[in-house]
């Protein structure tokens, strides 16, 4: 089997990676001469809208998936003429797009927090007056890593926010004083059957996620039962193929829906060494209609991005129990250039672990 792959950043380098002990066979398809899964596969090197590139990249490949959401809808379609494309369209459609997510969100009864679209600054005001501070003002598309947002306490941070992100279609969003972040992993087959890890808890610094504790600690049965029914209301209605990662915000013990990616997923890393089956190989299952692999967790990890500057491979792999993946990727501040994973056995030790491993990252890593 064939599969093509949209975007050849370091998630398509890992379905890649769990793919070959399959038999399975990629293409990726990536603007960048130096992506990630340069020399891991075969690249067309094209454009998203490049229907010359899209005819070759789709030629004689059996199914195509994509690793980041930012695909254009189109490129979506006109490969599906030629190909089965999984997950389906709509979950892209969603999944780029703040406002049709969160209404989404809200049709299929997924509590998710108070949101109006933006589109001029006679928007913002009455939003902020309906809303009220703080609040979230966000791009509809394109936002990632915490792009594209801006925090909004008081009247004198309005003409800032919209300085910076006016032009944009926006969407402004009550701001949540949640305890915790906390994202769940699913995955379902082309049957319809589902299967989903343990939530785990997510760390972000300047809007990007720095580490995952899996599975969360304190996690209860109540709340993995409450994720999983929110997550079951998308994957059902989408009638989705695939993986599936949904974030959110624990706040008073309850779930808010904050965003889904249609697609693996950062704070799924873990589940490469401390899952029965990893997110990768899960949906690769799903998509080519295989039986789906256990998604239990095999002990507690912790994930860890490394960001900007790459340890001393030494010091890493001379921890016991620790897991280093580099992506290929050339070091450049804010850049993740690669993952540790921790696997043990208890939070404790977890815990001693990556106070020993802080000490070779660069200093409030996370
Ligand atoms: P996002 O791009 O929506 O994932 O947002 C990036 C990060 O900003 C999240 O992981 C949260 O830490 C924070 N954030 C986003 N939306 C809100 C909100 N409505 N209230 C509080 N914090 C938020």
């Amino acid at each position: 089997m064939n599969i093509g792959i949209l975007g050849g950043g370091q998630l398509g380098r890992m379905i890649a990676l769990a793919g070959y002990p399959l038999g399975l066979r990629f293409r990726f398809l990536d603007p960048d001469p130096n992506a990630p899964m340069k020399r891991l596969a075969e690249q067309v090197i094209g454009g998203y809208s490049d229907v010359e590139a899209l005819r070759k990249f789709a030629d004689g490949v059996d199914l195509v998936t994509w690793e980041f959401e930012n695909v254009p809808l189109e490129t979506v379609h006109f490969l599906e003429q030629r190909v089965a494309v999984y997950p389906p369209a709509a979950a892209l459609e969603a999944g780029q797009d703040r406002l049709i997510e969160k209404t989404f969100f809200k049709t299929q009864g997924v509590p998710t927090t108070a949101f109006l679209p933006v589109e001029s600054l006679f928007d913002l005001e009455d939003a902020l007056l309906r809303i009220g501070f703080p609040a979230v003002l966000k791009t509809r598309r394109m936002g990632y890593d915490g792009k594209g947002q801006a925090v909004l306490r008081e009247k004198a941070d309005i003409r800032l926010a919209w300085e910076s992100l006016g032009g944009f279609p926006l969407l402004l969003e009550a701001f949540v004083p949640f305890q915790r972040e906390l994202s769940l992993i699913a995955v379902r087959g082309r049957d319809g059957e589902t299967a989903f890890y343990p939530l785990v808890e997510n760390h972000h610094r300047d809007g990007v996620l720095r580490l995952t504790l899996a599975p969360a600690p304190r996690l209860s049965e109540e709340l993995q039962v409450e994720a999983e029914a929110h997550i079951s209301r998308v994957l059902e209605a989408l009638d989705y193929v695939g993986v599936l990662a949904m974030e959110f915000f624990e706040i008073n013990g309850k779930l808010m829906a904050n965003e889904m990616a249609p697609r693996v997923h950062n704070s799924g890393h873990w589940t490469i060494e401390c899952a029965e089956t990893s997110q990768f190989e899960n949906h690769l299952r799903a998509i080519l209609g295989l039986p789906l692999g256990d998604t239990e967790a095999v002990g507690c990890a912790a994930m860890v991005n490394v960001i900007g500057e790459v340890p001393h491979l030494a010091d890493v792999l001379g921890m016991p129990d620790t897991h280093l993946h580099l992506y290929g990727k050339s070091a450049r501040p804010g850049r993740k250039l690669g993952h540790i994973t921790l696997r043990t056995d208890s939070e404790v030790v977890r815990d001693t672990m990556l106070l020993g491993l802080a000490g070779f990252l660069p200093e409030g890593h996370w």
